[in-house]
């Protein structure tokens, strides 16, 4: 509609304003939202946008690139499943549309649970649905962390403990169980890298932590996500699958809409669930630091074939072909995160001229080579780990790969610097920020 004089109001432009809202050719769009959100989950995205139908209910979004769209249509063409497969566990989806944006790789992040619209990297397009497992866990937000809110960021686990848990639920009902367990394995494997990273700083080995004059973005870390689904995971096994559910859809539909505190869950956990405070230390896991000790390390044949033969690595045997014929990103990656952090750099070389890992088209895989290959101080990669940390900008990859470097030789270090001095005008404010405050603690 038209801009109607009087409406517009800034204190920063005060007499100018109400001649530029009223300008010829402003439009006024109008936009409302049935859905009460917080305010950290309203986002905008400005662009010259086209999209693809992949769903009764989704369409995806990027850049009208048509190359963009149509792998990006085939790489989420599951969604609607996944979206039922949520309801069967969690109850109605509330949000009426569930729409999917593909950013630019400067986003930051795997993906933002916007309500009705997730933001997505483009890195989670890979080309064989593997990608929808971060699309499983955008969308498990619609019910955990979407529908119940954290009050604040030191309950930040409500919101994603829940929906690391949900996430995985879907994925084994749409991907099977092997998928969810390689999913919780590798999950595992990081949360016991984050106890090594705080290990001077307990507090945020806690669930439920102390924020004050702390910034959320330097203590960001798998704790919220990992430990919160291993508590989550460990009063399932108390209580069994069925009673678990039931509890689940209970409590999305006492709160939904709300935001509440990490008190709030426990007591309502203990009214539905009487006597769980005597099974489970409570306490200890919402406030006690480090892994309790009846957290779980997953067992499936094809994760625990996977963490043996990267223990066989260390006796110096690699996969054979036939071995590996039928990984995927996941596998590579979980193997890739069990060998030694260093190796001899000749190692490195034999791995890559078999499998060819520096090149993966998945980031998750390329990545986790690259900063091995760093750390072992083989530098035929370093052209590699260059071109990688200026073409993308999710933090997820600029964090390991700039801490390697920081964490190496003097000509490690100047590569580091020189290469964020080229690429950080490339990079959102955020990870900016992220990786001045790696340099800062370690240059
Ligand atoms: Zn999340």
């Amino acid at each position: 509609r038209s801009p109607v004089s009087g409406e517009g109001h800034s204190h920063l432009l005060p007499g100018g304003f109400n001649s530029l809202w009223c300008s010829e050719t402003r439009v006024v769009e109008e936009f409302q939202m049935n859905q009460p959100i917080p305010p950290y989950l309203f986002a905008f995205a400005v662009g010259e946008l086209g999209f693809r139908e992949v769903g009764p209910r989704t369409r995806v979004y990027s850049e009208a690139v048509n190359s963009v769209l149509d792998a990006a249509a085939k790489e989420f063409a599951g969604t609607e499943e996944m979206i039922r497969q949520g309801e069967k566990l969690f109850g109605d989806y509330d949000w009426e549309r569930f729409d999917l944006l593909v950013l630019p790789p400067s986003f930051p992040y795997g993906g933002m649970e916007n309500p009705r619209m997730v933001f997505l990297t483009p890195t989670v397009i890979k080309g064989d649905a593997s990608g929808a497992q971060v699309v499983a866990h955008e969308l498990a937000h619609s019910w955990t962390g979407n529908l119940i809110t954290n009050m604040n960021n030191e309950h930040f686990w409500l919101n994603e403990g829940f929906t690391t848990y949900a996430e995985r639920r879907i994925v084994e009902a749409v991907q099977g169980e092997d998928r969810a367990i390689l999913n919780t394995g590798i999950g595992w494997k990081g949360l016991n890298e984050e106890m090594e990273r705080f290990k001077d700083n307990l507090e945020f080995t806690k669930l439920k932590n102390n924020q004050e004059g702390v910034d959320p973005d330097a203590v960001y870390s798998e704790v919220p996500y990992e430990k919160g689904f291993q508590f989550l995971w460990r009063i399932e096994r108390q209580i069994g699958r069925p009673a678990f559910d039931e509890f689940i859809k209970k409590y999305i539909a006492t709160f939904k809409f709300k935001s509440i505190d990490t008190h709030t869950f426990l007591k309502f956990l203990k009214a539905n669930v009487p006597g769980t405070e005597k099974e489970i230390d409570l306490v200890l896991w919402t406030e006690g630091t480090g892994i309790p000790p009846d957290a779980y390390e997953p067992v499936s044949n094809l994760y625990t074939k996977i963490v043996s033969l990267a223990n066989e690595f260390k006796l110096g045997r690699m996969p054979r072909e036939d071995e590996v014929a039928d990984w995927r990103g996941q596998e590579w990656e979980l193997y890739l995160e069990n060998l030694p952090k260093i190796i001899e750099a000749s190692q490195v070389l034999a791995l890559d001229e078999r499998y060819r890992l520096s090149e993966s088209k998945d980031y998750e895989v390329k990545v986790a080579f690259l900063q091995l290959a760093i750390m072992s101080q083989c530098r035929n990669f370093y052209g590699e780990v260059e071109k990688t940390l200026k073409e993308v900008g999710r933090m997820k990859y600029l964090r390991p790969l700039y801490r390697a470097l920081v964490q190496g030789k003097e000509e490690d270090k100047i590569l580091a610097k020189r290469v964020f001095s080229e690429a950080r005008e490339c990079y959102h404010p955020i990870a900016r920020g992220v990786v001045e405050s790696i340099f800062a603690k370690h240059l």
